[in-house]
């Protein structure tokens, strides 16, 4: 026999009183699993704006685990607002090095210098921050100073649309609108602070995207995916995130004991980090296809018969939206060489000193 799909009344026709209680069962659930259940993190229990902000900026595109070692170093070094915005920017960055999104390490840095040494302590002032978005703000704002600002992230996203049944896709404006007016909803305005770190919990750990842990779940009685049993279709995603390749061709100098970087100005990945010459291709090229453009002729100017040794083929990184391919040459010119005179001249042994991209690293670590 067909089951009769069971779908939620639209909140209109929701009783006041029938839907306080859902939220309030909603939220306790949580609440409870979440004493029992919270990651430790280093984070964790802080009620100081800076350090929360930190954290969440961490923890925007990266996930807990590679985040954890790198908050703490960043908050060891730069303890509060008045330090970060002293220090310099290439400091930041190479604080930075290894995590991705660069413009976090830059907005950060823009926005504590922005606070003259004192967090703001309202919503409009945090949201106004450089870098920081509703989600962050509302974070910050519940957790440093408990105001009933509901998260509304990927996992909330995934639990709210689960448990209350909704197929509107999360991607469009609508989806958006429906599932932060629920989030609002939700929220436990005696204690947003708590409820806020228990729904991110939770959809980190038990609502998860694959293979969620519904037979163990507080909230499985009132779950309407777990009913329809469309756990696995929810969140609905309308467009799919769509990937380019980019084809990078990196020359690692030896002039004696020096090498050669810069610094990518452009906006674009990575921007801000050091690296060496880079010439981009639009597709894979060979060894004689790469050395005949005129991009590499120039930067070996004056130099007719170079060394040169392809190191690395093809490394493969995945990025967000990207994916770079990237072919590694060693080239070998006299020490006095003039070439590569748009680069900064630095020592081999001294390019630990400079925040690099992962991928540069990469090499650095094989060659
Ligand atoms: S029952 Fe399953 S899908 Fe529903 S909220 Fe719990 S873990 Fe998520």
């Amino acid at each position: 026999m067909l089951q009769k799909k069971y779908t939620p009344p639209p909140l209109a026709e929701i009783h006041e009183d029938e839907y306080s209680t859902v939220c309030s069962r909603f939220s306790t659930n949580i609440i409870r699993w979440y004493n029992e259940n919270k990651r430790e993190l280093p984070w964790r229990g802080a009620t100081d704006p800076y350090t929360i902000w930190v954290s969440e900026i961490i923890l925007q595109q990266t996930r807990v685990n590679q985040g954890y070692d790198y908050f703490l170093r960043f908050i060891e070094r730069f303890p509060d607002v008045r330090t970060l915005a002293e220090a310099h920017e290439d400091e930041v960055m190479k604080y930075w090095q290894g995590l991705g999104y660069y413009s976090r390490a830059r907005n950060l840095h823009a926005a504590a210098k922005s606070m003259n040494g004192a967090f703001p302590d309202t919503y409009e002032g945090i949201i106004a921050l450089k870098g920081v978005g509703e989600y962050t703000a509302a974070a910050i704002c519940s957790i440093a100073y408990d105001m009933p600002y509901p998260v509304v992230d990927g996992n909330v996203f995934r639990v709210v649309s689960r448990y209350m049944g909704i197929e509107t896709p999360i991607d469009s404006g609508r989806g958006k609108k429906e599932i932060t007016g629920w989030a609002n909803r939700l929220i436990d305005r005696k204690c947003p602070a708590l409820y806020n770190q228990a729904i991110m919990d939770f959809g980190a750990l038990l609502c998860t995207p694959k293979s969620p842990g519904c037979a163990e779940c507080p909230l499985a009685a009132g779950c309407t995916a777990l009913a329809n049993g469309t756990v696995s279709k929810l969140p609905v995603k309308k467009n799919k995130t769509k990937i380019t390749n980019r084809y990078f061709n990196y020359i690692y100098v030896h002039a004696g004991e020096y090498t050669y970087i810069r610094k990518r100005a452009e906006d674009d990945i990575w921007k801000n980090l050091f690296e060496l010459p880079l010439i981009e291709t639009s597709r894979a090229v060979t060894e004689e296809e790469l050395t005949a453009l005129p991009e590499f002729r120039n930067l070996i100017a004056g130099n007719e018969s170079p060394v040169i040794k392809l190191s690395l083929r093809q490394v493969k990184h995945v990025l967000s939206h990207r994916v770079v391919y990237a072919d590694f040459y060693e080239v070998t010119l006299p020490e006095e060489t003039r070439s590569f005179a748009a680069y900064k001249r630095i020592k081999k042994n001294e390019m630990n000193q400079y925040a690099i991209s992962r991928l540069v690293q990469i090499f650095l670590e094989k060659k």
